[in-house]
């Protein structure tokens, strides 16, 4: 081959377009550039063209990834060390606290430069300007040089999307400050290259972390119900990680554990990903059903039409006391509103009216947290059963009067559906009025 031919063969590469593995679909090129070549990396493939996910060997449209991927985040608890030295263990966790606190006084630093920028704009007239952009990456750079950059920028619009949310209030309607706001601890990111999780045959899955201000480490994790298959579509190339950082939460309560006792905090390394969404319906010849119900006792309680399969019950008494705790304290604040404190100035009643419709809602939100978690458990038991159809009977009412069935109802359609199990409710629907008692 001389000279000439090779260059011309580098000048002009195959001009074939990416293909998608799964569906056979080409690339199109932009409308506005039909003949421009497909971009390619350094070593000459092709790129994934925008909204294109490209893997080690092959490439895949945005369609088929969305018909066969779901986004999702695992959540896994650093248990130890590997060596299972508790002196190691405890310089990590040292480790990460003091990154954990030094992402945390970025925040505070940056958000006093976001409310300084926004100051030096004062007064300004009619409407709110927008944010100002505040040029805070070399300085940032120069006074935290332990924070990876990638965790920099991940922190900023964490703190920028606080900011943003409490402007309005801080500026014109000035009822608010942030100039006294701190942060204590703030998800410390990592970067995806260098984290992996390893299967070790007597120790359990080990989590890798190298390259991080703080040198390398070697971690136990734990993992149980969805996040170990998660964690194992992760390592075996099924599932694709995406961001990661470490969080620090209070563990969930264990069996049998005092409620409202204070719980040690953990730390947690929370990976967000693609999952390979869960394959529609398994080929069987006969289709497992299970009916699902309340009782008195259970908040859901379900058998299904199979010998030997253990029953779905959940009890959430957690939820119930949560529940009627909250009814019992808005009564009583309904009652100060409305007659011990009738003499009270307006404004102040207007301020108590106002917490407790605050407070209402705070409850209403955590109940449809509960409701979620309720769903997406019976979600994984189903799946774990092989259940292929639920049944609900919604008709029996006696685990706590008023309480919103409907919008469990909604929430086991959606856990339910989004894994390829049918769902049916039979019986009558709630009425709106009734449904509606719980507030
Ligand atoms: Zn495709």
């Amino acid at each position: 081959m001389t000279i000439s031919e090779r260059i011309s063969a580098i000048r002009q590469p195959e001009q074939d377009a990416p293909t998608c593995c799964l569906c056979g679909a080409q690339a199109k090129a932009p409308k506005a550039h039909p003949d421009k070549p497909f971009r390619r990396l350094k070593d000459g493939s092709l790129a994934a063209p925008m909204g294109w996910k490209k893997t080690a060997d092959n490439m895949r449209c945005r369609d088929c990834t969305r018909a066969n991927y779901i986004t999702r985040s695992v959540r896994v608890r650093l248990i130890g060390a590997e060596s299972g030295n508790a002196d190691e263990w405890a310089v990590i966790r040292k480790s990460l606290n003091a990154n954990s606190a030094l992402v945390a006084k970025f925040a505070n630093w940056y958000l006093q430069r976001l409310l300084a920028a926004d100051l030096a704009m004062q007064p300004f007239e009619g409407k709110l300007p927008a944010c100002p952009e505040v040029d805070y990456y070399a300085d940032a750079r120069r006074l935290f040089p332990t924070i990876n950059p990638q965790g920099l920028g991940q922190a900023a619009r964490t703190v920028r999307a606080y900011y943003a949310d409490r402007r309005f209030a801080v500026l014109v309607a000035k009822n608010r400050n942030v100039d006294t706001y701190r942060w204590d601890g703030l998800p410390i990111p990592v970067h995806v290259q260098s984290w992996s999780l390893v299967a070790e045959e007597d120790r359990g899955i080990i989590l890798r972390i190298g390259g991080e201000a703080g040198g390398s480490w070697r971690v136990k994790i734990y993992a149980d119900g969805i996040n170990l298959t998660r964690v194992h579509q992760l390592m075996s190339g099924e599932a694709e990680a995406g961001a990661a950082s470490f969080i620090r939460r209070a563990r969930p309560p264990r069996e049998g554990e005092a409620k409202g006792q204070r719980r040690k905090r953990s730390w947690y390394l929370r990976i967000a990903g693609r999952f390979p969404k869960p394959t529609a319906k398994r080929k069987r010849l006969a289709t497992k059903v299970l009916t699902l119900g309340h009782d008195k006792e259970c908040l859901l309680y379900g058998v299904t039409d199979h010998d030997g399969d253990e029953p779905v019950e959940i009890h959430a008494a957690d939820l119930r006391s949560m529940i009627c705790g909250h009814r019992r304290r808005d009564r009583k604040r309904q009652v100060d509103c409305s007659t011990i404190y009738r003499a009270m100035p307006r404004r102040k009643a207007k301020r108590w009216a106002a917490a407790r419709t605050v407070l209402a809602a705070k409850h209403q939100a955590k109940v449809t947290q509960v409701l979620k978690e309720v769903a997406s458990h019976v979600a994984w038991k189903c799946e774990r059963l092989g259940v292929d159809e639920v049944n609900y009977d919604p008709t029996d009412r006696g685990w706590i009067d008023g309480f919103p069935f409907h919008r469990l109802k909604s929430a086991l359609a959606n856990a339910l559906e989004g894994r390829g199990i049918a769902f049916h409710s039979t019986g009558d629907d709630s009425s709106p009025a009734e449904a509606e008692g719980d507030e």
